[in-house]
């Protein structure tokens, strides 16, 4: 496989083409400093086969509120940590040097800064002070000086964020930049900042330096690609040593990493840039199996690969891609529940699929003490991931699933025309369970008799939820959001009670099937319940696709031929042909009180425990693991 040719870039031999980009884990501490977690999150991944591992975004000055810290020699120690893990197992790695400019959100009380005084469209969304001629020197000082810590501290190379809309695109942009001096106005003066950066670094500092660029903005007045050819040629020309192309900024309004946008969707925009520049370029967004990574690389549209969430849902992607084990390969399912939500809200990250991340050294070579008879009852996410991990400890397990497929509720989830992803994740347990040795019952309601005559030591019930029914007059003609999206049909005119995740879910499968749909919702806010980075790509979607969305609206009847809704305490009826019940879940615990007292240890884990979404389900189930 291509995948796993070695390439060279600036002297620098990396092993294969897998990199793992820069990630805002915030795994260091609140000053930015190396922790045991980083460093264990780290060593997972370079142990399994990456072959580039950036790490970052790494603050050039201290005020700034997130990223690792590379702006005073006492951050260097804890770096140097950190390389050595990588070399220990043969990775190369870099430090991302980052400046937020305008993004600033700060610890202290400083001035945000940029190229001009334009304040973001988002964070803080405070007017930045325009940087003097002698700032944007002293920054760029800042940058060389960030540059020689990651040297000393070990590291084979440095990376300027030069996307996502943080200083440097700041300044790359028309959107942001309306200098008239020599840093603004033409291509040349815009890029100029970045350029000096460059080459100042390759003079004081002998180290690569690769360029993390947008290969487009996506905001208005931005870049577009073919300026971004042009700016990468004159990066190139200043000395960088590489160029990872991802997609727009953080304020751009079009869906970049989320499950709306395709696999390998943004390829296009590193083939563009390695079509104007002699050094490696490495595409990225969206590429989450080997396979993609391959064909990238087959079709000569990159030269390696950025693979950074598929990295957090399975560090063993390498290993097992290289040992032909790609069916055993936890998929990433751009949720972005547990990494790019967390990260954004500061929050240490982690991952729906895999909730090991930042917990490393915890869940290490689990082994049971004592191998038990485990009978798991539900094979809905909780149910599968608690099997897998218990039979992974050595426990004989038996699952039992009442439906003839593994996945419970993913697979109503995924359903919607956006969310196809979650049903990759049944379609790894129903692979993977088998070979670890659990046992699997399907179209099993097993019965508490059954369950004891198999005289378990453990059992788990993952039994999920189900839909809370709303006591309003008229409720029985009603549909639920698992009926539609399990298959059954509505009529041409629905009003779907209940806006939080699954009620627009719900009417997003109705609309593109080309149903008259309408939300109502009691809250102000649709889809209340949806991580920060997907809401408004579901609100888009809903618009775009003509669903009426009412807020503070409460459904309090439902008739033949409409559902009557109270706003601001006048009722009117909405005409429908079906209305569809969204309003919530509620455990299904049945089993417990029959069981308890009759098994030494049995567990609720999931919905049936609380209903939540699956990112807490399967980290309920992990956390079982450690237990039993
Ligand atoms: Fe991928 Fe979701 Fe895990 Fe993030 S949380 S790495 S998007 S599966």
């Amino acid at each position: 496989m291509k995948l796993f040719e070695p390439i060279e870039i600036e002297g620098m031999r990396i092993k294969n083409r897998i990199v793992m980009p820069a990630v805002g884990t915030n795994f260091w501490s609140i000053d930015g400093a190396v922790t045991d977690k980083l460093l264990d999150f780290y060593e997972e991944r370079a142990k399994n086969g990456v072959g580039y591992v950036v790490v970052g975004v790494a603050k050039i000055e201290p005020q700034f509120f997130g990223g690792l810290a590379v702006h005073d020699d006492s951050y260097i120690p804890g770096l140097k940590k950190l390389a050595e893990i990588f070399h220990r197992y043969d990775v190369k790695c870099a430090v991302q040097l980052w400046h937020p400019g305008r993004y600033e959100i700060s610890l202290m009380d400083s001035e945000p800064v940029s190229a001009s005084g334009i304040p973001p469209p988002i964070f803080t969304k405070r007017k930045p002070k325009a940087l003097s001629i002698e700032e944007i020197h002293k920054i760029q000082d800042e940058f060389v000086e960030a540059a020689l810590r990651a040297k000393k501290a070990g590291f084979d190379a440095v990376e300027l964020i030069c996307s996502a809309g943080y200083l440097i695109s700041q300044f790359f942009s028309p959107a942001t930049n309306k200098r008239k001096d020599e840093y603004g106005g033409s291509l040349e003066n815009r890029a100029r900042f970045a350029t000096e950066i460059i080459e100042k670094i390759k003079e004081n500092v002998n180290v690569p330096v690769g360029c993390r660029i947008s290969g487009e903005e996506f905001v208005e007045g931005g870049n577009t690609l073919e300026d971004m050819k042009k700016i990468a040629k004159l990066l190139e020309e200043a000395g960088a040593a590489y160029f990872n192309v991802t997609a727009g900024w953080h304020e751009s309004r079009k869906p970049l990493i989320t499950m709306f946008v395709p696999r390998a969707a943004f390829v296009y925009l590193a083939e563009g840039i390695k079509s104007v520049v002699e050094v490696p370029v490495i595409a990225s967004n969206r590429i989450n199996t080997p396979e993609i990574a391959e064909k990238i690389l087959q079709e000569g549209k990159a030269d390696m690969v950025s693979m950074m969430r598929a990295l957090l849902a399975d560090p063993e992607l390498p290993k097992k891609a290289m040992e032909g084990r790609n069916d055993e390969i936890r998929v990433c399912i751009a949720c972005n529940q547990g990494c790019m939500d967390y990260a954004f809200q500061g929050r240490p990250i982690t991952c729906l699929v895999n909730p090991v991340v930042g917990r490393e050294a915890e869940f290490r070579d689990l082994k049971a003490e004592r191998n038990k008879k485990v009978v798991v009852v539900g094979g809905g996410p909780a149910g599968c991931k608690a099997a897998e991990m218990l039979a992974e400890k050595g426990h004989e397990v038996i699952l039992f699933e009442k439906d003839g497929r593994l996945g419970g509720q993913l697979l109503l989830a995924s359903k919607a025309p956006y969310a196809a992803e979650f049903g990759t994740i049944p379609e790894y347990f129903e692979r993977v369970l088998p070979k670890k040795g659990v046992e699997i019952r399907l179209n099993s309601k097993v019965s508490v008799e059954e369950i004891l005559s198999l005289d378990p030591d453990v059992v788990v019930l993952a039994l999920g939820a189900s839909p809370i029914i709303p006591e309003i007059p008229g409720v029985e003609k009603a549909l639920t959001a698992f009926d539609v999206l399990a298959g059954k049909k509505t009529g041409d005119r629905v009003v779907v009670i209940g806006g939080g995740g699954i009620g627009c879910s719900t009417a997003a499968k109705l609309a593109v099937e080309g149903k008259n749909v309408t939300i109502v919702e009691m809250l102000k806010r649709i889809g209340s319940d949806i991580g920060i980075s997907t809401r408004w790509n579901v609100l888009l979607f809903l618009s775009e696709k003509g669903v009426r969305m009412l807020t503070e609206t409460k459904a309090v009847e439902i008739k033949d031929g409409g559902v009557v809704v109270e706003v601001n305490g006048e009722r009117k009826t909405l005409g429908c042909d079906t209305a569809v019940i969204s309003v919530g879940t509620k455990p299904n615990d049945g089993l417990y009180e029959e069981l308890k007292g009759k098994i030494k240890e049995i567990y609720l884990i999931g919905d049936c425990k609380s209903p939540a979404k699956a990112l807490e389900a399967i980290k309920d189930a992990a956390e079982l693991a450690l237990k039993v």
